[in-house]
């Protein structure tokens, strides 16, 4: 008797959704991402239960025709990707075609969208990939997706939604990296009905306080970009100009208690690359006590051939050819950024002396001979400076009283 047959449409549909589609914020993203790839600089967020009942996009991008409205909940429909060779010369975040189609076979959704050149919009209501209802509406250009009742028609994957405080997180998160991202976009997240951020077009610098507090944006140091690194092949490698980096990094005297503040971005997209995160923290060595963390926003751009960004089905991961000398450029660039503003802050002490009496008020010099260190802060180079630090840490490691936070507040501010 023969035992295989082909699975329905709507079943092989609902399979494949499963790795597109896990929990909200990976609805949340692919909704993102489409409004970005669209042009849009107005994206409106309307999330319901922590996105388990809406996850809502509205957005003033490009907008659908009527016959593309229709077309885009279609397995592996895609206005982005002609051929897979194409994938190397990609500038948009979606190419697969399976966003919409994964996410409309497991809930309800209403569409309503309308192009520049349109005088009408479209309307198109699906539930469970099925299509319920289609009308031309009148609308204003651009895109308004709403995602209703995730996982309805699956019961297995409802259970094992987190708690919505779980998923608020993961959707938070990913708001933040967008929004840190696409400062060129006005972004507005509603959770339950409140607006909780509003965040105008703006320099990244005051996207940070946009999204976190008030002064952060006083408190965080540009990235240097030339690195000066002549020991190895990196500043080569830096100089093809194939690999660069920019971003901001809290100074030292910022410390948070976990990464949630730490972003990586690599040709735009965002990573949760652990190998790059170490990178960063490992820059600060020293310079903040042990499991406290600082905040950093770090873009990398590298030759789309030294990546791959198709290893994922969300595509959360990249894979890099060269990971190793990635992650030594992240590290020297948070380094000498660090070096150059605790050398800045030494020369502009008026005296040395000054200094020498800040030091000796604190509770360091209870276990430190400060002297015995010949201390010159202004002759002080970015090296020397890093070796007196280092020094004084590893000295004092076993010492309970000591902090390395006090230090470097010791050392920078009079
Ligand atoms: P992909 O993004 O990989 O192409 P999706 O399933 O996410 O696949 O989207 C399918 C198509 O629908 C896109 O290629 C795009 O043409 C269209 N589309 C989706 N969302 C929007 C939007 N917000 N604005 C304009 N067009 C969109
Ligand atoms: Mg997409």
């Amino acid at each position: 008797m023969n035992k295989i047959k082909q699975l329905s449409d709507i079943e092989a549909r609902k399979i494949a959704a499963g790795e597109v589609v896990e929990r909200p914020a990976n609805v949340l993203k692919e909704l993102l991402e489409n409004s970005i790839d669209a042009g849009a600089t107005k994206i409106d967020i309307y999330l319901e239960d922590a996105g388990k009942k809406l996850i809502r996009l509205v957005d003033n991008g490009c907008g659908m025709s009527k016959i593309d409205a229709e077309l885009c909940f279609a397995h592996h429909a895609t206005s982005k990707l002609t051929q897979v060779s194409d994938l190397q010369s990609l500038s948009t975040y979606g190419f697969r075609g399976e966003a919409l189609s994964s996410i409309s076979s497991v809930s309800r959704v209403i569409l309503i969208t309308r192009e520049l050149n349109s005088a009408i919009g479209t309307k198109i209501e699906l539930a469970a990939g099925d299509l319920v209802w289609q009308s031309s509406v009148g609308c204003t250009i651009g895109t308004d997706l709403a995602v209703h009742d995730l996982f309805y028609n699956i019961p297995a994957r409802l259970k094992f939604l987190k708690k919505t405080e779980t998923e608020w997180r993961q959707m938070l998160t990913l708001f933040q990296a967008f929004a840190l991202m696409h400062t060129q976009v006005h972004f507005r997240l509603f959770s339950d009905h409140k607006l909780l951020y509003n965040c105008p077009a703006v320099e990244l610098q005051d996207r940070l306080t946009q999204l976190w507090d008030t002064n952060l944006s006083d408190q965080v140091l540009k990235l240097v970009t030339n690195i000066n690194n002549p020991s190895n092949s990196n500043n080569k490698h830096n100089n093809n100009s194939n690999l660069q980096l920019a971003g901001l990094i809290s100074v030292p005297q910022i410390e948070r208690y976990n990464r949630n503040q730490l972003f990586l971005f690599v040709n735009k997209r965002w990573v949760r690359n652990i190998g790059l995160q170490k990178a960063i923290i490992k820059g600060y060595a020293g310079l903040l006590p042990e499991g406290r963390f600082p905040v950093g926003i770090v873009f990398i751009e590298v030759d789309s051939h030294e990546l791959d960004i198709n290893i994922h089905p969300r595509k959360e991961e990249v894979l890099f050819l060269h990971a190793h000398k990635i992650e030594r450029l992240v590290y020297e660039a948070v380094k000498q950024t660090l070096e150059q503003y605790v050398t800045k802050k030494f020369n502009s002490q008026p005296s040395s002396a000054s200094l020498t009496n800040v030091w000796a008020n604190t509770q360091l010099n209870q276990n430190l001979n400060v002297n015995s260190l010949n201390f010159k802060p202004a002759n002080l180079t970015s090296l020397e400076l890093d070796i007196t630090v280092s020094s004084l840490v590893n000295n004092n490691k076993n010492n309970k009283n000591f902090n390395s936070h006090e230090l470097l507040m010791a050392t920078t501010w009079p």
